[in-house]
């Protein structure tokens, strides 16, 4: 065997390799570089380089083999000198002695070079050029299909980040949607419950016109300024007047509610003798207490303790708790009144030793026109507003109201203010 056939064997067995290698790169750079380091190998070249022509055609480095990163680098960025020159400042040599080129087909398409240099004195083969051919041809095929695979992972790419924003503008176009629909939901609602105080509060105050001419007139008859009257008319009369207070009681509580929800309120905040205040309510409740033998106890308060409250509308929320704890609770029951300072505020409490509330009706109460619904509660008058306003009074001061009992125990609400202003 002679030295030429060995050396002849030995590239091809090098440009099998080369071919095996392709068969197991995954990505267009590691092809390029099996390409260029196969090339340096097969032709025993110290240098290679592969290169592709850009989109406008000019000839960029893309693998390189024995050239450092920083010459690449420098040629990669300028195409001022011609194609020759920047060979030559890649390879770094004067001369094209021991230059090897092949152009790089893909689809029938010029699409680039690939060059090896080999040292000055080592002596080439006359068929280097046909093996560095062969190696480009075998480059071409895994080339396009990198290139076609990297095109469609791109493509992929832009139709993913396409649907990606489309489906993140739809979303950002129904939530828009949603929140316009709420708002005019909103603005539909609030504009519907004006209007609905606006004629609650008119109506009440067309209705207590007449109801007080009613009382005017019970009055003349009752004075006898008509004239005579039997004793069975004046019983008339009376039960005229009282339907007549009934009727007062809750047109006026109805306008409460109407003026409380449309923010019709003013509060005088002031800082409230808190025991002085509590002690004005007994007289008012004693002949209900009396009517149905209950106990009242009032332990009185702290003496300098003050509640930040308006008087009038902290008299008509006790008065509304002691009210409803004489009218829930039975004959001979008790009721306690009292009161504390907590944290930087004020606690009152009125306990009774009523029929007590539902622990799941403890919070439905507080809403308009709920009464807890038993064969008891019908018995007893009332328009279920008393707490449903107190509560909006407490809040409106910057307090709140509470219940809490044990069916058949009894109740004890909490109203708690503050005890000077912040
Ligand atoms: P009204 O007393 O006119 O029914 P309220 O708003 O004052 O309206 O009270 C609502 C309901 O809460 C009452 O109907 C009653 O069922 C319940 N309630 C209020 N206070 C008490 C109490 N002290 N004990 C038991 N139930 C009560």
């Amino acid at each position: 065997v002679t030295d030429e056939a060995r050396n002849d064997s030995d590239r091809l067995r090098r440009l099998t390799d080369v071919s095996h290698a392709f068969t197991y790169a995954t990505s267009l750079q590691e092809i390029l570089r099996t390409a260029a380091d196969g090339a340096a190998a097969m032709l025993q070249a110290d240098k290679a380089i592969l290169m592709l022509a850009d989109e406008r055609g000019m000839l960029r480095v893309h693998a390189a083999y024995g050239i450092s990163a920083a010459v690449v680098e420098r040629f990669q960025a300028s195409f001022d000198e011609t194609l020759a020159d920047r060979l030559h400042g890649l390879f770094d040599t004067e001369s094209f002695d021991g230059f090897v080129g092949v152009p790089l087909v893909v689809g029938g398409r010029m699409t680039g070079l690939l060059a090896v240099v080999r040292p000055p004195g080592k002596s080439g083969s006359v068929d280097d050029e046909w093996l560095l051919s062969a190696l480009a041809d075998q480059t071409a095929a895994p080339l396009e299909n990198a290139q076609l695979a990297e095109q469609l992972e791109r493509a992929s790419l832009l139709a993913e980040n396409a649907r990606l924003y489309e489906s993140e503008r739809e979303a950002r176009r129904l939530a828009e949607l949603a929140r316009e629909e709420a708002d005019r939901q909103r603005a539909a609602a609030e504009s519907a419950n004006r209007t609905k105080g606006e004629f609650i509060a008119n109506m009440s105050h067309e209705l207590r016109t007449p109801l007080n001419a009613i009382a005017g007139y019970v009055q003349l008859l009752e004075m006898e300024l008509r004239g005579p009257i039997t004793p069975e008319q004046r019983e008339d009369l009376r039960r005229i007047r009282m339907s007549q207070r009934h009727l007062l009681r809750l047109v006026n509580d109805v306008l409460n509610v109407a003026r409380l929800e449309t923010g019709h309120v003013e509060f005088a905040l002031a800082e409230v003798p808190l025991q002085e205040v509590l002690q004005s309510l007994e007289p008012l409740i004693a002949p209900q207490l009396l009517a149905k033998s209950l106990t009242f106890s009032f332990v009185a308060c702290e003496a300098d303790l003050r509640a930040y409250a308006d008087r009038e509308k902290l008299e008509q929320i006790m008065l509304n708790l002691l009210s409803n704890a004489i009218k829930f609770t039975d004959v001979s029951g008790q009721i306690r009144m009292e009161c504390e300072s907590e944290g930087d505020g004020i606690v009152i409490r009125v306990v009774d030793t009523g029929r007590g509330i539902p622990a799941d009706k403890l919070e439905q109460i507080f809403d308009p026109f709920v009464r807890v619904d038993t064969g008891f509660a019908r018995q007893t008058e009332g328009t279920g507003l008393g707490l449903s306003i107190s509560r909006d009074l407490a809040r409106g001061m910057g307090g709140e109201l509470t219940a809490s009992s044990v069916q058949g125990e009894g109740s004890t609400f909490r109203l708690a203010l503050r005890s000077s202003a912040i």
